[in-house]
């Protein structure tokens, strides 16, 4: 059983990569606009929790969610199979425990503690917090953390790579056409996310799958769940009481004592592997196993639930005073979007001009890692509506492109002690010739201005607020580069009535 199980976490673990490097823009098809060789929502669909929070935070269902009921189902027949078979998070946790304890790191001692019910309680926290329409899934959800881990810290480092000089043309060739699609990656918080990525991968060096076994509250939904599957691993009379199979459960399930917690059983078979005389049969055994989750435990992850939902609430920064708060076009209203983005990163993956990043406290603490364009970085691209084709569960639509060209998702300003022809009388027209808007949304105000006894014209840009949408272009590609004399905010229309 155990190489069947290394053989499904390698086969699921493969279609994973395959699945998270295909959605990148296809370079061979630009008919419509940009468009996506694949999308990164079938990664998704064998994820309950995101379902179900989301769901709670923003009462919509998309169709192709449904799928991970089978899951659910899978799991009452078989138990946690999920985590030892299917989680790519899960697999990288395995081979980094593998490492860790080839390398020593820890004593075989599989002892069960009662920080398992961590996972539970933080479970409990995210789905309470959902009812009050606060998404948080994202920062815990092991999916989400694998894509947002995987791009907007991994695939910057492979850009930097592609870039190095001595690098053959042929591999050059496979990284630009079949992971990265583009060449500069970087994002102002990947070093946030690498640093929360990788944590949770050297908590393996303390204990195996440190994550899986104590904190992964998709883990704990499947847990709940295996209490009552129809089979489990059951021990026999035969069992000499050894113990051996307790000190190679990494999942710290103990199967060889009377406290055997099918819950945590992610089904690897260590147990049944190394059993002697055979006392252990993964077999139909339908006699549920206790969780013993503290009444206190459940009211302190409550309490918390409402404190921080409070902390957060008061900390909330009022969208429409918020200058820097660009969302993404196909975002539409603040409170519904921050309860459907599950904060994966997958529209910064395929932003082409790194317009869209990882925020900070732009958004509030709520919004942490939800995408804000920032025209520092890069600008939105016209003729593309790749974050709405990626997003998972419609925080951000998915606008046909002539919708997507009409959209506002802000207004640009000139700093007139900036613009060199306000500020200099010289001409220059970087920002009218980059606007992409048809008519343009930059004009120009023709000006006579003596210079040294001359005459001369000069002409002074202007914004029209209602054909400005806000892409950045323009503030991109300002010469004045340090501070750009033109800047957008979030205000729509320049704040025009309509
Ligand atoms: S506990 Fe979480 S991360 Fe670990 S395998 Fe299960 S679902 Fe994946
Ligand atoms: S908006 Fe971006 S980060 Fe949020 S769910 Fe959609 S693709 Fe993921």
């Amino acid at each position: 059983m155990k190489r069947f199980r290394l053989i499904s976490q390698i086969t699921f673990f493969v279609i994973f990569i395959l699945i998270f490097f295909n959605a990148i823009i296809d370079l061979n098809d630009f008919s419509g606009g940009f468009s996506l060789k694949g999308g990164i929502k079938y990664i998704f669909i064998v994820d309950p929790l995101i379902t179900i929070n989301t769901f709670l935070a923003s009462h919509r269902f998309e169709l192709i969610y449904g799928f991970s009921i089978i899951f659910i189902l899978l799991t009452l027949v078989l138990g946690r199979f999920f985590c030892g078979w299917v989680c790519p998070f899960g697999t990288i946790h395995h081979f980094f425990s593998f490492i860790a304890s080839k390398l020593n790191f820890y004593k075989k001692d599989n002892k069960q503690t009662n920080f398992y019910r961590l996972k539970y309680y933080l479970l409990f926290f995210i789905l309470f917090t959902a009812i009050f329409g606060i998404n948080l899934s994202g920062y815990f959800d092991p999916l989400s953390i694998v894509v947002k881990g995987f791009g907007i810290f991994l695939l910057p480092i492979l850009s930097l790579f592609y870039k190095l000089e001595f690098l053959p043309d042929s591999i050059k060739d496979f990284l630009f056409y079949n992971i990265l699609g583009r060449e500069d990656y970087y994002y102002g918080q990947a070093f946030a996310v690498g640093f929360f990525f990788l944590l949770l991968i050297v908590l393996n060096f303390y204990k195996s799958r440190f994550w899986c076994v104590y904190l992964c509250p998709l883990g704990g939904l499947y847990g709940l769940l295996s209490k009552y599957s129809l089979f489990k691993i059951r021990r026999d009379d035969s069992c000499l009481n050894c113990g051996i199979c307790n000190k190679y459960c990494i999942a710290q399930a103990e199967p060889g004592s009377e406290s055997f917690k099918s819950s945590e059983c992610m089904l690897l078979f260590d147990c049944v592997d190394r059993c002697s005389v055979r006392a252990l049969d993964y077999t139909f055994y339908n006699k549920s196993s206790k969780i013993d989750l503290t009444r206190r435990g459940m009211v302190s992850s409550s309490v918390s639930a409402l404190v921080g939902m409070s902390l957060i609430n008061v900390s909330l920064i009022k969208p429409e005073k918020n200058p820097s708060l660009l969302r993404p076009p196909g975002a539409e209203n603040e409170k519904d979007f921050l309860a459907l983005c599950i904060r994966c990163g997958g529209c910064m993956k395929v932003c082409p001009e790194n317009f869209l990043q990882p925020a900070f406290l732009q958004a509030g603490i709520i919004g942490y890692w939800t995408p804000i364009g920032n025209p520092s970085f890069g600008y939105c691209v016209y003729n593309c509506n790749l974050c709405g084709q990626i997003c998972p569960t419609g925080a951000i639509k998915n606008l046909a492109i002539e919708d997507k060209k009409r959209f506002v998702i802000g207004t640009a300003f000139i700093d007139k002690n900036r613009c060199l022809p306000y500020a200099y009388n010289v001409n220059c027209m970087v920002c009218e010739e980059h606007c992409p808007t048809s008519p343009k949304a930059i004009f120009f105000y023709e000006h006579t201005v003596l210079k040294n006894g001359k005459e001369y014209i000069v002409k002074n840009p202007m914004v029209n607020p209602e054909l400005c949408i806000g892409c950045g272009i323009c503030t991109y590609k300002c010469p004045v580069s340090d501070m750009p004399a033109i800047y957008v905010t979030s205000i729509k229309k320049g704040g025009l009535l309509t």
